[in-house]
């Protein structure tokens, strides 16, 4: 049978161009990590292999898709900035968003084994990923705050729980306990058990910024590219507070409004 009888069926394809002019987020989670972790062995609250494991799958992402800009993670989540200007897959949203994620799904796989050299891959990871545009700068910086705020707010509730689990309470009692305390109480619980929370690693309580090195004027880069080869500039992983100024201001190449 010829396919051209056939064809009127694509008809029924909807188009998802993502608006022109805006910075286009995608967020990934980990599907049911609360499982993954506890089938895995995490150590609990971070475990340092499975938060490199994600900022590896990050940096390969930069590396390969050059119109991401910066990539925030903590946890079992990680959030790319594709630039505004990008016309990749001819910013279809559904392309984007599952070239993204599985291709962060692969290499997490690929590369687990580096970071867990003793731990088996039981059964198969996955990740959900959603999109979401912004057309102002500073709404995309206030979604950065957001993530990094969560990573705090995440980060001393899941130490002080684990830190009274790991005292003997009983999980639903160290809930209990720690149900409506405010920060300064937490930090208290905390020193109590001798942890003073602000020397934890910053990993831990900052998450994690991906982001390309800023290209010095007449610095030789890697294979001889030439500087503004989006490329050939070198992807590194950073604790940095992207809450305040100063990060933004330093970096003030990565996130341009015209
Ligand atoms: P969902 O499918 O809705 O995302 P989830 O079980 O993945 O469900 P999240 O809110 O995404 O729930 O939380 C991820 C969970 O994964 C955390 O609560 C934590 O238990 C675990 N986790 C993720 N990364 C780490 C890590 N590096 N170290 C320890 N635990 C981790
Ligand atoms: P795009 O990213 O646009 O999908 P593509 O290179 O994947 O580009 P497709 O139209 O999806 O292009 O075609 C898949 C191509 O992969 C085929 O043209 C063929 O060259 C190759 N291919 C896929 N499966 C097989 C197979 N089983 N044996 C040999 N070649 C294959
Ligand atoms: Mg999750
Ligand atoms: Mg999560």
């Amino acid at each position: 049978m010829a396919t051209g009888k056939l064809e009127y069926v694509r008809e029924l394809e909807r188009g998802n161009r993502l608006p022109n002019f805006n910075w286009i987020v995608v967020r990934i989670d980990g599907w049911h990590f609360h499982r993954f972790s506890e089938v895995h062995q995490f150590d609990k609250p971070n475990d340092a292999r499975a938060l490199n494991l994600m900022n590896s799958c990050a940096v390969s992402m930069l590396e390969k898709f050059p119109d991401i800009i910066f990539a925030y993670g903590d946890s079992d989540e990680y959030s790319f900035i594709w630039s505004e200007k990008t016309n990749f897959c001819e910013r279809q949203e559904s392309q984007i968003l599952s070239q993204s994620v599985s291709f962060f799904t692969s290499v997490y796989v690929m590369k687990w084994g580096e970071f867990f050299p003793t731990q088996e891959l039981t059964y198969p990871p996955a990740f959900d990923g959603r999109v979401i545009c912004y057309p102002r700068v500073k709404l995309v910086r206030d979604y950065l705050k957001w993530r990094q705020a969560d990573c705090h707010v995440n980060n001393q509730f899941n130490t002080c729980f684990w830190t009274l689990v790991k005292s003997g309470k009983k999980k639903s009692e160290a809930q209990k306990y720690l149900a409506g305390t405010q920060t300064a109480e937490k930090n208290q619980l905390l020193r109590e058990f001798g942890i003073d929370y602000g020397a934890l690693p910053a990993m831990f309580r900052k998450g994690s910024c991906v982001f390309r090195d800023k290209v010095e004027e007449g610095v030789k880069l890697d294979g001889g590219r030439k500087p503004g080869e989006e490329t050939c500039r070198r992807v590194r992983v950073d604790y940095c507070d992207i809450i305040g100024k100063e990060f933004w201001d330093q970096h003030s190449e990565i996130l341009v409004e015209d």
